[in-house]
């Protein structure tokens, strides 16, 4: 150890996005890269989620690329807990804009710019 090095009090701690980059290069994928939510009032939750939806009888749901992950949306509060319970069958999926806020149609006229498809259940990001 030189003296530049620190301990274990003063470590790097890999961020979420190196972590979850580092686990898909391990299984031979790319790296998920998410929607860019800087300057947004949404948060990326810092989680690994497993599978998505109901364990079918193989024993998991819908397969999710290690990094994609919940988002959380100030206001909202997701009805499962995690992607792994959600029970969501729709299918569909809520877009949202930068500003946290719900865009029903996004084809309407005027409608604001939506930048992530959210499940409506868990809130995994399906974009
Ligand atoms: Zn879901």
């Amino acid at each position: 150890m030189t003296t530049n090095e620190s301990t274990s009090t003063g470590a790097t701690v890999p961020s979420f996005a190196e972590r979850a980059a580092a686990f898909a290069r391990a299984q031979g994928r790319p790296p998920f890269v998410s929607a860019d939510l800087a300057g947004t009032p949404m948060r990326v939750r810092e989680e690994l989620v497993r599978w998505h939806g109901p364990v079918d009888e193989v024993g998991g749901g819908e397969w999710v690329d290690p990094g994609r992950t919940v988002i959380e949306v100030p206001g909202r509060t997701w009805p499962a807990a995690r992607p792994e319970d959600c029970a969501d069958e729709s299918h569909r999926g809520i877009w949202f804009d930068a500003d946290g806020r719900e865009v029903p149609d996004v084809w309407a006229p005027g409608a604001p710019a939506p930048i992530v498809l959210l499940c409506p259940r868990c809130g995994l990001d399906c974009t």
